[in-house]
C-alpha cells in the first residue's frame, strides 16, 4: 500500500469561495500582487494555479487543497495584518452579495431567515468544504451562535472569512444592522471557533 493511501485525504475547498475573492484582490492591488500569493507554494501546489491568469487560474468547479489555500491566506494575512480581518470585512461586503445572487444563487435559494440559515448552513457548508462541521444555534431574538469544529482546514483568515460571509447573509435576507464578538477560535488554541451574531432591521 502506498502512503497516499495511508494518509487522509487533505482537507479542500471548492474553487467556487476563492475565486470571487482573488479576483477583488486583483482589483484592489492589481494583478502583479495576486499572482505573488503563489510565490509560496509547493511545487506539488504550484501546479494547480497559473499566476498569469485571472484568479490564478482557480476554477470554480474544483477543489483545491490546503496545501494550495494556506500559503495564499497566511500571505493575505501579513499584508493586512490583525490576522486579514479587514481584508475579510472589505472583501465578503463586495462579494458575498454577489455569489449568493449568482454562483450560490441554487445553494442559499432556502436560505431567508435566520432559522433557515440555521438549519442549512452545515449541509451548505459540506458543499464547499470538505472539513469543519458548521452549526448554528438562534439563542434568543436577534442573537445567533455560530459555531465550527472538527475543521483541520482551518486558518485564521478562513475564519473571518466565514464570519463575514455570514454576516453578508444575514444583510441580504434584510437584516442590516449586525455585530459579531468571536469568542472561541482554533487559531487561539480552542477546540472550537464560536461567533456570537448580533442582528437586527
Ligand atoms: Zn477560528
Amino acid at each position: 500500500m502506498s502512503a497516499s493511501a495511508l494518509s487522509p485525504p487533505e482537507p479542500a475547498t471548492k474553487g467556487s469561495t476563492i475565486r470571487e475573492f482573488l479576483l477583488w484582490y486583483d482589483r484592489r492591488y492589481g494583478h502583479a500582487e495576486t499572482a505573488r500569493l503563489a510565490d509560496r507554494l509547493s511545487p506539488e501546489a504550484a501546479v494547480l494555479v497559473d499566476p498569469k491568469q485571472p484568479a490564478l487560474g482557480i476554477l470554480g468547479a474544483s477543489w483545491y487543497p490546503t496545501s494550495v489555500t494556506h500559503p495564499m491566506l497566511t500571505r493575505v494575512a501579513e499584508r493586512i495584518g490583525n490576522e486579514g480581518r479587514n481584508f475579510a470585512i472589505e472583501s465578503c461586503r463586495e462579494v458575498v452579495p454577489r455569489m449568493i445572487g449568482g454562483v450560490y444563487r441554487a445553494l442559499f435559494r432556502s436560505v431567508t431567515s435566520p432559522e433557515l440559515y440555521a438549519r442549512h448552513i452545515g449541509r451548505l457548508w459540506r458543499r464547499l468544504h470538505t472539513t469543519g462541521d458548521r452549526a448554528m444555534v438562534i439563542r434568543a431574538p436577534g442573537e445567533a451562535l455560530s459555531v465550527v469544529e472538527s475543521w483541520p482546514a482551518h486558518h485564521p483568515l478562513s475564519c473571518w472569512l466565514a464570519i463575514y460571509t455570514m454576516t453578508n447573509v444575514f444583510e441580504a435576507m434584510g437584516y442590516q444592522r449586525w455585530s459579531v464578538e468571536r469568542l472561541t477560535c482554533i487559531g487561539h488554541g480552542a477546540a472550537r471557533c464560536e461567533t456570537l451574531l448580533r442582528y437586527g432591521t
